[in-house]
């Protein structure tokens, strides 16, 4: 599998591929760049022009001239049209996207094939069927005089939307956002992570083949504090942010959009609990906790880092899941075989070691992994860490509390209903559960009673994108998905008529 970004966008056949930004309907590469490293080998990948408040200044000038441009035109037919024609230019270059996914994260090809550019496609497409189908709210009543009236409501685009995604689903979490905000009518000005430049950037090829009018997509490359990210928060004609990632980062975007009260929506950390009771299938609960902990190397906001057992049933699903563990495959992501990659880089594998070892001096019996791998090859200079099931903590833990966001989790026994609630409840998170049992009473009665946006039923990662997705207390603000997005992605403005 090659990287598909090589000598063309090179500045000299020996050097690095340089991927640069895109800004008013042109790649332009900045002063400054950074290093995109492969994090199964640590080579380096490519070299990234990196954006800074004069970049980011370009990129919303232009995507404000474009408000009042063609675009601005656009009727609901002509922008559904071209959101199909985005996706049909994803899948034409469905292997390349896959490359360059699987080049900055590492992770296992068949994923990005089946979950990351599959859904970056349908992301496009399941937003261009909604807007083709959405209706307007109208209400007729009697005014004070005895007149008739009747009061509609118009969607107008926000305007200018600062769009900044993280590492951990580059393509699937960018395209979740894009696709509604241009949807309806908005420009965007889309900064991904750092840690995963490639997919973004091909996207902009894609939308310049595709003929998005110039200034409606502009694609700025940097980081957070000091660099493009903070710029594009603090600029005064952004009209809204919406990001996806840590819950800290989250706290200080919402800092610097205060003076401008823009709009904001926030998809946070999670700390998420799976609970099984003694009546759940057990064979599909052992499965569906593996999957849950241990996809993308634990890499989803969604994981699993709590599991809860029922005690009768401790003891086995302990055993059982250690085994479906131990027989995992890690290795090279182009190894159709192999169920999990590295994580994203040498610096996040310290910080998951390193809650290997607090998790030790806080008293864990480490039940399987807890280090790194050794391979004898290159990818010994990647950055792999073992699947890591722990036990014996109490509750209060910070190994329990915090979220680590590797593949790692610790399982706990509980005695009844009532208590694993509220212990599950007990967190500053608030993003998702999963609960496992066979009685259809007990899944609904404990699942009003958890205090997070989603919970999963002898399931989990399904997801219907009509439906509201969000988190409650640090993970998240607001509900993006269906007409939520649509909600979220524009300004309401109601307009009432005397007959
Ligand atoms: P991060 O917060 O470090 O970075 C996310 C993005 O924000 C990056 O593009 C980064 O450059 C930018 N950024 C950082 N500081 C900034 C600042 N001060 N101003 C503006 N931009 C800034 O997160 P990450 O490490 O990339 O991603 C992992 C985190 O994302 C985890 O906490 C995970 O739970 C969370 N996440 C949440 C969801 C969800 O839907 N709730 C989905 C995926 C990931």
């Amino acid at each position: 599998m090659t990287y598909p970004f090589s000598l063309p966008s090179s500045p000299s056949a020996d050097a690095p591929p340089l991927l640069r930004n895109y800004i008013g309907g042109e790649f332009v590469a900045s002063d400054a760049h950074f290093e995109n490293r492969s994090p199964v080998t640590g080579d380096l990948l490519a070299l990234v022009s990196e954006a800074g408040t004069t970049e980011v200044n370009q990129a919303v000038a232009a995507a404000r001239a474009a408000l009042t441009g063609p675009w601005g035109q656009f009727d609901v037919q002509q922008r559904a049209a071209l959101l199909v024609k985005i996706a049909d230019g994803i899948e034409r270059r469905f292997e390349e996207f896959v490359a360059a996914e699987v080049a900055d994260t590492g992770r296992p090809i068949h994923q990005a094939r089946t979950l990351d550019i599959a859904r970056g496609v349908a992301n496009f497409r399941t937003f261009a069927q909604l807007i083709s189908t959405a209706s307007s709210e109208i209400f007729e009543s009697r005014a004070a005089d005895g007149s008739d009236q009747f009061s509609y409501v118009v969607r107008k685009p926000l305007g200018v939307v600062g769009i900044i995604s993280p590492w951990n689903l580059p393509m699937l979490l960018l395209t979740w956002k894009v696709a509604p905000a241009l949807a309806m009518g908005n420009c965007v000005v889309v900064k991904p992570s750092e840690e995963t430049p490639s997919s973004a950037t091909l996207l902009a090829e894609v939308m310049h083949e595709a003929g998005v009018p110039r200034g409606v997509f502009n694609l700025v490359h940097g980081f957070g504090p000091g660099s493009a990210g903070e710029a594009l928060t603090r600029h005064k004609d952004v009209a809204a942010i919406t990001f996806t990632g840590e819950s800290r980062t989250g706290s200080a975007i919402m800092k610097a959009v205060a003076d401008d009260v823009k709009e904001i929506s926030f998809e946070l950390g999670g700390k998420n609990a799976a609970v099984v009771f003694a009546d759940a299938d057990f064979e599909a609960a052992v499965e569906g906790v593996r999957r849950s902990s241990f996809t993308n190397a634990g890499q989803v906001c969604l994981c699993s880092e709590r599991v809860y057992v029922e005690r009768p049933i401790f003891e086995r699903f302990v055993a059982a899941l250690k085994q479906k563990t131990e027989a995992m495959k890690i290795g090279f992501p182009d190894d159709a075989n192999v169920d999990m990659g590295p994580v994203i880089s040498r610096g996040h594998r310290d910080k998951v070691l390193s809650y290997y070892r607090l998790a030790v001096d806080e008293g864990a019996t480490v039940v399987t992994g807890g280090g790194t791998p050794q391979f004898g090859d290159e990818r010994d200079g990647g950055a792999y860490v073992e699947p890591t099931i722990l036990t014996g903590l109490p509750d209060s833990a910070r190994c329990v509390t915090e979220e680590i966001f590797g593949p790692v989790c610790h399982i706990a026994p509980f005695d009844a209903e009532d208590e694993v609630v509220r212990r599950v409840n007990d967190s500053a998170y608030g993003l998702a559960a999963c609960v496992w049992t066979t009685s259809l009473a007990r899944a609904h009665r404990v699942s009003r009673q958890m205090h997070t946006g989603l919970v999963w039923v002898n399931t989990w990662f399904s997801r219907d994108l009509r439906t509201p997705f969000g988190g409650t207390k640090l993970s998240g603000l607001g509900r993006e998905g269906g007409r939520h997005s649509l909600d979220f992605y524009s300004e309401l403005s109601t307009i009432c008529i005397k007959l």
